[in-house]
């Protein structure tokens, strides 16, 4: 499912920029003349597309502003997850209305999965828009923009078989320089009724091995020390070779190829499907110290009647299962969280009363859970009628949420009195004498700083909690 969108997750301190808040390109340290500005919205692919547009436009002469009045290119890659992720574009895009008005030769670009979603109707619909761009072509930016400057708009939304943009090297944009996401595929092949990806970013497709072991060896090189596997399903990651000519590299096989890296290079990945995960998986991520023990396990409902009208191809007790599964393999501790949708089209109070019973079952860490928000030519809206009144919909909401907060504490309350590797990104967004980085399951951590910097190991004992955040102080020496 979504790949850590924007999330009414309990709200951790340290994460609260990442909601609403597009993520803006970086100044690039380049003396190429001409500038350009991103924005992203909506989930990590997202964001790693951006860093894959701005390598492509950085060979043509672009280097990337954060100060949108220096640039001569603006870009705002999209996301349609929801109808509020597109009003939040719209608005934004009216806001620029005036900066148009008074610089006529800045050229504005919408990409992503709005884009490809609109297609030309965008242009219809936003006459500020100058190029429509969908996820599989950015290659050929460099010739939009050349129509565009030409005083033309600018249209490419072809959906691709085979693109995964594997030779290119993304440009970090606001990167803390110690954590970094790689994607490994594209598109899904999952037809979840509700959901737009597949409409979006069209069917999956791979990416060569050897290209992701060699970026994350790159990554490792410069200094980070964790990557995020990204990618809509990463349990169905296959790759044969260009014509099938080799043996399978699953995705077990895959996540092995990169914990061998280094195994100070912690590897983590997201998202996980409950239909495709596998013992492989998890034996490996049992194998491996540096393969963090945290999966990303969306569930969306727990009524197998409403999973059902959701296509997602499992029932609740095939999910208890996998949870099961994890369990076993990979003990109580392993991080668990969850994505679930209130109010799906004829949902009953004893869905939801399935779906409340599902979160006691499993006790996830934390979750992202939205309102069911009917998206345009997907199943769901061509064959059932979104019938749950808006405010059903939010007090199933609020349930799910609080459910949620009070196993994120309890949860939490766990790690009190022990010691977590904690892998530093930086200081705390609340004083510069704290530092804070993740624990093994994905739990931000905060602590005093010391004598520790941003990249290092640290031990640190855990003396409190919040329901988003763990408290503790640094014990023994720097790991590594
Ligand atoms: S179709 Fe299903 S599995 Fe694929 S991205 Fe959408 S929700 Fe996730």
């Amino acid at each position: 499912m979504s790949l850590v969108t924007s999330r009414l997750e309990i709200l951790k301190e340290e994460d609260k920029k990442d909601l609403d808040v597009a993520r803006i390109s970086v100044d690039e340290e380049s003396d190429a003349k001409r500038k350009l500005y991103i924005e992203s919205y909506g989930c990590q692919m997202n964001f790693a597309d951006s860093e894959i547009v701005a390598s492509i436009l950085r060979e043509n002469g672009f280097a990337t502003t954060s100060k949108i009045e220096e640039a001569e290119l603006i870009l705002l890659n999209t996301c349609a997850i929801r109808e509020n992720a597109e009003q939040k574009v719209r608005n934004r895009l009216q806001h620029l209305v005036p900066m148009k008005k008074k610089r006529q030769q800045v050229k504005i670009g919408v990409l992503g999965c709005m884009a490809e979603r609109l297609k030309t109707k965008f242009l219809e619909e936003e006459k500020i828009v100058d190029m429509v761009v969908g996820p599989d072509a950015y290659r050929d930016l460099p010739n939009l923009i050349n129509e565009v400057e030409d005083g033309q708009k600018a249209v490419n939304v072809f959906l691709s078989r085979e693109e995964t943009y594997a030779d290119i090297t993304p440009i970090r944009l606001d990167s803390n320089g110690v954590t970094a996401f790689i994607s490994i595929m594209r598109g899904c092949d999952n037809m979840c009724s509700f959901c737009v990806v597949p409409y979006t970013r069209g069917r999956e497709r791979s990416r060569d091995p050897f290209s992701i072991v060699k970026e994350a060896t790159e990554l490792y090189e410069q200094g980070y020390r964790e990557v995020t596997l990204l990618g809509q399903n990463v349990d169905s990651y296959k790759w044969k070779g260009v014509n099938g000519e080799l043996s399978t590299t699953n995705f077990a096989n895959l996540l092995e190829m990169v914990a061998l890296i280094n195994p100070d290079l912690r590897v983590r990945f997201s998202t996980s499907h409950p239909k495709d995960i596998t013992d492989d998986v998890l034996y490996t991520m049992k194998k491996y110290d540096n393969i963090c023990k945290y999966i990303h396990l969306p569930a969306q409902s727990g009524s197998s009647r409403i999973l059902e009208l959701m296509n997602r191809t499992y029932d609740r007790e095939w999910y208890m299962g996998k949870i099961d599964r994890i369990r076993e393999i990979l003990g109580e501790d392993c991080g668990i969280s969850q994505d679930m949708i209130t109010g799906f089209c004829t949902e009953t109070e004893e869905d939801h009363q399935d779906t409340l019973s599902l979160m006691d079952y499993v006790k996830y860490d934390y979750g992202y859970m939205f309102a069911y928000s009917e998206r345009p030519n997907t199943p769901a809206a061509k064959k059932l009628t979104d019938d749950i009144p808006n405010e059903i919909k939010n007090r199933r909401l609020t349930e799910v949420i609080n459910k949620q907060q009070s196993h994120s504490l309890s949860r939490n309350q766990m790690a009190i009195g022990k010691v977590h590797k904690i892998l530093v990104e930086g200081f705390s967004k609340r004083s510069t004498e704290h530092l804070c980085g993740r624990n093994d399951q994905n739990k931000m951590v905060v602590f005093p700083k010391e004598n520790f910097q941003k990249g290092d190991y640290v031990n640190v004992l855990v003396t409190e909690c919040t329901a988003a955040t763990l408290i503790g102080k640094a014990v023994a020496e720097v790991l590594v």
